[in-house]
């Protein structure tokens, strides 16, 4: 499949391709994962992107182009893939068309995880991370809690809220979101790939988008 997946942070995008890469093989590509390993790793393009993440306002375009256009051109793209987290404005739709068209690829459908506001609120604020850079596991302290003493049940390192986890990032992704990316929902609907699914469970939602692509 070649698919583009839009949704709110916290819509469950990651989790959705997660899903579906176990289905047929294509590549999950999340801008997100990408950018936090760059992160880690202290390279030039972590260092570029960093400040942004902190703060919750998204990587210039340019940068996320260049990414893109290297990583789509990889072989294991031919299979497939799943962009999670991209393209995340107009102009990297755009982008993101001409792109394709020039390497003769054809999307599928963009799908967008449709999740009421306040399930999302809730899913954020929730939200925690191992602090040990190589483990990362993701917690919540409704659903997934770590240990009485606040560690990781992985690895024993403190669990903590990321720099982007606190609440006033949420709240600038979030307008973030509204303000830069919702706009690709009607962007999508008028290329004629949009389909949107009210998105509550991951693993429904995988079945519906499924069935989608079987016709
Ligand atoms: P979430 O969807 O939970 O906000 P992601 O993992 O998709 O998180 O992205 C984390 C951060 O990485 C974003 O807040 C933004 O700063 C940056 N980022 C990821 N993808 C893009 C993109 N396509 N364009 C610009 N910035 C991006
Ligand atoms: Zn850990």
């Amino acid at each position: 499949m070649k698919i583009v997946l839009l949704g709110a942070p916290g819509a469950g995008k990651g989790t959705v391709a997660k899903l579906l890469t176990d289905y047929d093989g294509s590549v999950q590509i999340s801008t997100g994962d990408i950018l936090r390993a760059a992160v880690k790793e202290g390279n030039e393009l972590g260092k570029e992107a960093k400040a942004y993440m902190d703060r919750g306002d998204l990587v210039p375009d340019s940068l996320i182009m260049k990414i893109m256009e290297a990583r789509l051109q990889e072989d294991d793209c031919q299979s497939g893939f799943i962009l999670d987290g991209f393209p995340r404005t107009i102009p990297q739709a755009e982008a993101l068309r001409e792109l394709l068209k020039r390497l003769d690829i054809r999307l599928d459908m963009a799908v967008n995880l449709d999740v009421p506001k306040d399930v999302i609120l809730d899913r954020l604020t929730t939200r925690r991370t191992c602090s040990n850079p190589d483990c990362q596991a993701i917690y919540n302290i409704k659903s997934n809690p770590p240990t009485a003493e606040g560690t990781c049940k992985k690895c024993g390192a403190p669990v903590i809220q990321r720099d982007d986890e606190t609440e006033k990032a949420i709240m600038n992704r979030l307008e973030t979101y509204n303000e830069k990316t919702a706009p690709l929902i009607s962007f999508y609907e008028k290329e004629g790939l949009l389909k949107n699914i009210l998105s509550l469970n991951s693993a429904e939602t995988v079945e519906e988008i499924k069935k989608y692509l079987a016709g």
